[in-house]
């Protein structure tokens, strides 16, 4: 080798640092990923595989006609026009693109209606009114080994175990990395190490919220997920974006597991504010159902009834019937044989809760719910029967919030290119960043499901292409 030991250096081996490997090596780079643990995969792996994207073949062969415009304006909207409209356009428009090349490569994803995130197809994402979350076979597992198989066709590298400690710098460019104390030279480098949810300390500074949880909070996001990309800022000044943002999904406060574990809670159930009313579509997507809940003080009650209990699906660690019955006799969620008197233990007007009960009980187990059209949520999620009526004794009350952390949104921010930005606003030279490391992207609403997934393979992608193009010689980026 002359004076690079390599021409792009991957830090990461989730869907962003294997998008970018796969990518750079596409474009003519050689390239060396490094993984921190003995397994490549991040969150991506364990991750249904959810993918945002507009304009597909996939929408095209359901006779869905859908843009990136399209696609653009529901995620600024969503945003309030907080994120920049730059990057969003290039994200917005390369999703779809990013979709394709995955399909190239032997992902799996059938033209047919999916009800949820976990049957192969197309489903509803989020709030979006063209469905744009495409399912993958096999998930975030099937990504990552369809990515792999890619990323050893083209004979790239990968050093398993060892975490990246530092980036090399010189005369303020990024020239390289130091791994086990070694220094590796390189044209370009790709920050691709995922987010920071693992790291209490970086939760505390960067995404503060996530503590209102308590003692309810745990985290779904890989063990890898340390936030060694803010680690890595000072080293070139780097701008942070995202401060603030993440994904929180809401959960009963006994939830300790992703729902694949956890299980669902009973489909005949209501939310209820601290004024015994309902007040939002319990399976409304968490791109708002988060917000809502914050926006209700933080928290609030999940009610249902004996029958609800009993038909809770076996063999899951926490919504299962012994569950919910171990909680009730240690006096942690609520018990009453009567309405009235799970009202007054909730200390909620015995009245309303009352009211709001029968209005339950008049309208969505008859099919329609005229408050919060939950049944239009529950159609397009493939269901086909009514929910119960709340009316078997004894009643349960359980607190519902925010305690599933996911994923992060602060990072190194970027650019359309994924390069990594200055705290002036000009790029470092060397330096591309990606996934939930690179920052922008992600905002504070949660386009989807399947936001995250889309930004990370997409802006990795992109990453590896700009790293490629420099560290080759080729400055005429493509995007
Ligand atoms: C249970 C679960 C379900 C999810 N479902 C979805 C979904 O369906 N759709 C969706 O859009 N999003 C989903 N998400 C979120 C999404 O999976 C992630 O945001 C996204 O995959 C992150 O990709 P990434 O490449 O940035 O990070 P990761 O996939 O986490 O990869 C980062 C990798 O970098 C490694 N690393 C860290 N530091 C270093 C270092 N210093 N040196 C070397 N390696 C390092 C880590 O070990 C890790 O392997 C889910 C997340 C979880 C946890």
């Amino acid at each position: 080798m002359s004076e690079t030991d390599y021409d792009v250096v991957v830090i990461g081996g989730g869907g962003a640092g294997l998008a970018a490997a796969v990518t750079a090596a596409e474009n003519g780079a050689s390239v060396i990923l490094f993984e921190a643990l003995k397994e490549l995969g991040g969150s991506t792996a364990l991750s249904a595989g959810l993918f945002t994207a507009a304009g597909t073949s996939v929408q095209r062969g359901l006779g869905i006609d859908d843009s990136a415009e399209k696609y653009f304006q529901h995620y600024m909207d969503l945003n309030q026009w907080m994120l920049k409209p730059g990057l969003i356009r290039t994200f917005c428009e390369q999703a779809g693109p990013t979709l394709e090349w995955l399909i190239d490569l032997g992902v799996e994803i059938p033209a047919k209606i999916s009800g949820n995130a976990h049957q192969p197809g197309l489903c509803q994402a989020g709030v979006e009114d063209v469905w744009r979350g495409h399912v993958p076979k096999d998930q975030g597992y099937g990504l990552v080994q369809v990515l792999d198989a890619a990323r050893r066709k083209h004979g790239i590298e990968v050093v398993l175990d060892t975490r990246v400690q530092a980036l090399l710098v010189e005369d303020e460019a990024v020239v390289g990395v130091i791994a086990d104390d070694v220094a590796l030279r390189a044209g370009a480098v790709v920050v691709a190490s995922g987010g920071f949810a693992q790291d209490p300390t970086f939760v505390d500074r960067h995404y503060p919220v996530a503590n209102k949880a308590g003692d309810s909070l745990f985290v779904v996001a890989a063990e890898g997920s340390r936030g060694d990309h803010l680690r890595f800022a000072d080293s070139v000044e780097a701008s942070l974006a995202g401060d603030g943002w993440g994904l929180m999904l809401p959960t009963v406060y006994f939830q300790r597991y992703h729902h694949w574990q956890s299980g669902f809670p009973p489909k005949s159930r209501i939310y209820v504010d601290a004024d015994g009313r309902r007040f939002m579509d319990e399976d409304a997507s968490y791109a708002v159902s988060t917000g809502i809940i914050d926006h209700r003080g933080g928290s609030a009650w999940i009610v249902f009834d004996e029958n609800a209990r009993l038909n809770l699906a076996a063999g899951y660690a926490d919504w299962s019937a012994e569950r919910v019955a171990e909680e009730s006799d240690a006096g942690r969620t609520l018990r009453a044989d009567t309405l009235d008197d799970l009202a007054e233990l909730m200390a909620v007007p015995v009245a309303t809760l009352r009211a709001t009960v029968a209005r339950w009980n008049a309208h969505l187990p008859r099919g329609e719910d005229p408050d919060f059209l939950r049944h239009r949520t529950l159609k397009n999620k493939g269901n086909t029967v009514d929910p119960d009526a709340i009316a078997r004794g004894p009643f349960y009350a359980a607190r519902i919030l925010p305690a599933e952390l996911v994923c992060t949104h602060a990072g190194l921010e970027i650019d359309q290119n994924s390069a990594v930005l200055n705290v002036r606003g000009e790029t470092v030279p060397g330096l591309y960043a990606a996934g939930e490391a690179g920052a922008g992207v992600l905002g504070q609403r949660y386009v989807g499901g399947g936001n995250a997934v889309a930004n990370a393979l997409t802006m990795g992608r992109i990453a590896g292409r700009s790293a490629a193009l420099v560290a080759v010689g080729d400055q005429a980026l493509a995007i």
